[in-house]
C-alpha cells in the first residue's frame, strides 16, 4: 500500500441526484485495484447505511466501510472523551444512530452535550430547550460548522453552522465542531484507512472544508471544479490544493501513483558549508 484516497461527496461524486461523469470508474477502479479509500462527508443526516444506499441507486457499489460521516466522527470523540454519556440532538437519524452505537443515551433534560447536525425539523423550541442546557453547563458541539447545505434541487438551505452560530450568539458560548476540516475527523478518516500521512490523499470541492482539512493535516489535497469552487476563487485563499482537476474523471490516469513526497532535506553529521550571503 502507498497511497490512499478520502473522498468528499458532494460535488465530487455527484452533484444533487446526478452522478458526476467519471466517478463511478474512479471508484471501480480503486476497487480493483485495492486502493483504500473512503468518503468523507460533512452530512450528518444519513447514516452509513444509507450512504451505501444513495450511491447504488446512483451506480457506484461500495460497502459501509467506505463510508466516514461526521456524525460517526462526533460520536465517537464523544465517546473518547465522556464514555456512556448523554447529548441533546438537534439533527437527524445519522446521528442519532451513530452516538447509539457509540455508546450514548439520547435525552431531553441536562444532557453532558447539545450536539448539532443538519435537518430540516429544527423548531425554535428545540433551540430555546438547548440555548437553556447550555446556560446549566452543558456544552456546545457541531458535527460541521457549514454554513449552507446544498439541496437536491440545485439551490441551498440553512447548514448546520448556521444552527450552531444561532445558539452560540445566543449563549455566548462558542462550540466545539468535530467535522471537516477539523483535525479530530481529519484524522479519523486516515487511521481508518491505516494509512500515514504522506500516503493520504483528500480529494474535495470545498476549499473552507476538504482542502483547508487536508492541508493542515500535512495530506496531498486535489480540488476539483465540478462542485462549489472556480479556479478563480483561488487568489482569495492563503492555502492552496496542491492540485486542481477540472473533475474526478482526470484522477483515473494517476489512479496508481503515490504522490510525490516534497525532499527533505537530509541530516548529516559533517558540520554544514556556510551558506553564501544572500
Ligand atoms: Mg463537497
Amino acid at each position: 500500500m502507498t497511497h490512499g484516497y478520502l473522498i468528499d461527496m458532494d460535488g465530487v461524486i455527484y452533484r444533487g441526484n446526478e452522478l458526476i461523469p467519471g466517478a463511478a470508474e474512479f471508484v471501480r477502479e480503486l476497487l480493483a485495484r485495492d486502493i483504500p479509500f473512503v468518503f468523507l462527508t460533512n452530512n450528518s443526516q444519513r447514516t452509513r447505511r444509507d450512504v451505501v444506499f444513495k450511491l447504488k441507486r446512483m451506480g457506484i457499489t461500495i460497502d459501509e466501510s467506505h463510508v466516514f460521516t461526521c456524525a460517526m466522527a462526533t460520536a465517537r470523540f464523544l465517546a473518547s472523551q465522556k464514555p456512556d454519556g448523554t447529548a441533546y440532538v438537534i439533527g437527524e437519524g445519522g446521528l442519532m444512530y451513530a452516538l447509539h452505537a457509540n455508546g450514548y443515551a439520547v435525552v431531553d433534560h441536562d444532557p453532558d452535550y447539545v450536539v448539532v447536525g443538519e435537518g430540516r425539523t429544527i423548531t425554535f423550541e428545540m433551540m430555546e430547550k438547548a440555548m437553556n442546557m447550555i446556560r446549566d453547563g452543558a456544552k456546545l458541539i457541531a458535527t460541521n460548522i457549514d454554513p449552507s447545505c446544498p439541496t437536491a434541487n440545485g439551490s441551498v438551505r440553512p447548514g448546520c453552522g448556521a444552527i450552531v452560530a444561532m445558539l452560540e450568539s445566543a449563549t455566548g458560548k462558542q462550540a466545539f465542531s468535530v467535522g471537516k476540516p477539523s483535525p479530530v475527523m481529519m484524522r479519523a478518516a486516515r487511521t481508518e484507512l491505516g494509512l500515514r500521512t504522506e500516503q493520504t490523499i483528500m480529494v474535495g470541492d470545498t476549499m473552507e472544508t476538504d482542502i483547508l482539512g487536508g492541508a493542515q493535516m500535512g495530506y496531498h489535497t486535489v480540488l476539483t471544479l465540478t462542485g462549489g469552487t472556480r479556479r478563480e476563487d483561488l487568489p482569495n485563499y492563503a492555502y492552496q490544493p496542491e492540485r486542481i482537476v477540472d473533475s474526478i474523471a482526470d484522477l483515473l490516469k494517476t489512479i496508481d501513483q503515490a504522490p510525490a513526497t516534497p525532499e527533505v532535506p537530509k541530516k548529516t553529521s559533517k558540520t554544514p558549508t556556510p551558506a553564501t550571503a544572500a
